[in-house]
């Protein structure tokens, strides 16, 4: 990329405000995809986006833009719907694993926000966290609010510690619900941590071996509506993750206001999410990632062939979804086993368009949607009048496929401009 496109998108004391037009732009909040479009935006803000050449009220007097990027798509900045930011991704190693989350809290904090530094170069500008035990998610949400934080950092949304039953599934992101008297009283005080969302885990995850979820669910449908009634009182949504058909049915039953995972989940289910206005965040990434590093993760053949049969009955339950009108929402499940975070969430996007999901519904669910349904919607994710100045400029098109956004892209973050190819993956 020469190096004068870089500078030229850089807002500066001698440019406080950068106008380029570019050949393609995502509307994602309109669904549409506007051809040479004008971007004006300033350190802060987006100031004008369109087709229609802006007043010198917009430009500053300005008559000619800074750039014109004919061959180039601007698309928000892509926002991670569900990750474990206190945890390394990529390594498959249990040991390693383990030794890692066994690090004090201070310096899973260091690792993690390092981290958020490389990813919003590569064009991930926010996340909503699924949870951890160290306060790892609170303390980054405290300290990646924009203008208060170093430039090029991932905004964080944090739930603090997922809430599960003493001594089922999920102790290692979770604390039990046990530690307080009342559902509401753990509610509160996770409100009180500084909880940006609530996490539940409602059930186990899938005994590969078995090709099931063995395991009963962790919380009946009551108890699910009480979490869902104290998290509403508090104005926070309630995430949960939950796999297989019984517990997956306990979650939508009571109420919860995005489903993660959801594998097993029947056609009957996914109808009663479209009434009930539930989200789907179906994260095909983790178990994907157990099928491409089978060898390494020791799978036999008929544990292979569970993961494959799980993985193509995903894959149906996400057309039946887009066909009854679901929202179905991106999330790679980050920081889990061989879930690297950044490329996790290419990866996810991409699993999502191989299973049938259309490129512009993927690309607009990854951005604008979101963010309206899990970070409160009104600053990051579009490219519009009044949002942040967090985009995504690329040579070759994400409208084509997805995967194209595994290319170089250059990203521009509150007025600071970088390439995504000048990061080192290591360490996601
Ligand atoms: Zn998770």
């Amino acid at each position: 990329m020469p190096p004068d496109v870089l500078a030229n998108l850089r807002v500066t004391p001698a440019y406080p405000l950068r106008w380029i037009v570019v050949g393609k732009l995502l509307d994602a909040a309109n669904h549409r995809v506007l051809t040479n479009a004008h971007l004006i935006y300033n350190s802060s803000n987006i100031l004008y986006v369109g087709n229609e050449q802006p007043t010198a009220a917009v430009t500053g007097g300005r008559l000619t833009p800074d750039l014109i990027l004919a061959d180039f798509t601007a698309l928000p900045g892509l926002i991670e719907g569900h990750s474990h930011t206190f945890l390394e991704g990529a390594e498959l190693a249990a040991e390693k694993r383990g030794i890692y989350q066994k690090q004090d809290p201070a310096t899973l904090y260091q690792l993690a926000a390092a981290r958020l530094q490389v990813l919003a170069r590569l064009g991930i500008i926010a996340m909503r966290d699924g949870g951890d035990k160290d306060g790892v998610g609170l303390r980054l949400s405290r300290d990646t609010v924009p203008d208060r934080c170093p430039a090029f950092t991932a905004r964080v949304f944090s739930p603090g510690a997922g809430i599960h039953r003493l001594g089922r599934y999920g102790g290692f992101f979770s604390t039990p619900v046990e530690d307080h008297l009342s559902i509401e009283s753990c509610v509160q005080a996770r409100v009180a941590e500084g909880a940006d969302h609530i996490k539940i885990v409602p059930t186990g995850i899938i005994n590969f071996a078995k090709g099931a979820v063995t395991a009963k669910p962790q919380f009946e449908v009551g108890e699910i509506q009480q979490f869902r009634q104290a998290a509403h009182a508090n104005r926070r949504h309630l995430m949960a993750h939950a796999s297989g058909e019984i517990g997956v049915g306990h979650a939508i039953d009571g109420g919860v206001d995005t489903l993660e995972h959801g594998f097993f989940i029947s056609s009957d289910q996914l109808a009663k999410m479209r009434d009930k206005d539930i989200a789907w965040v179906p994260t095909f990434t983790p178990v994907q990632e157990q099928v491409d590093h089978s060898d390494i993760m020791g799978w036999d053949a008929p544990t292979l062939d569970h993961l494959r049969r799980i993985l193509d009955n995903h894959a149906r339950s996400l057309q039946q979804a887009l066909a009854l009108g679901v929202t179905v929402l991106v999330g790679s499940d980050s920081g889990s086993c061989g879930v690297a975070h950044g490329t996790g969430l290419l990866y996810e996007m991409e699993l999502l368009e191989m299973a049938g999901m259309p490129t512009l519904d993927i690309l607009c669910q990854a951005t604008r949607g979101n963010s309206l349904r899990l970070i409160g919607g009104d600053h990051f994710g579009s490219l519009e009048a009044g949002f942040r100045p967090r985009f995504i400029l690329t040579a070759t098109d994400p409208l084509a496929s997805v995967r194209n956004l595994q290319h170089e892209r250059l990203v521009v973050f509150d007025g600071a401009a970088e390439s995504s190819a000048t990061v080192s993956l290591a360490n996601l």
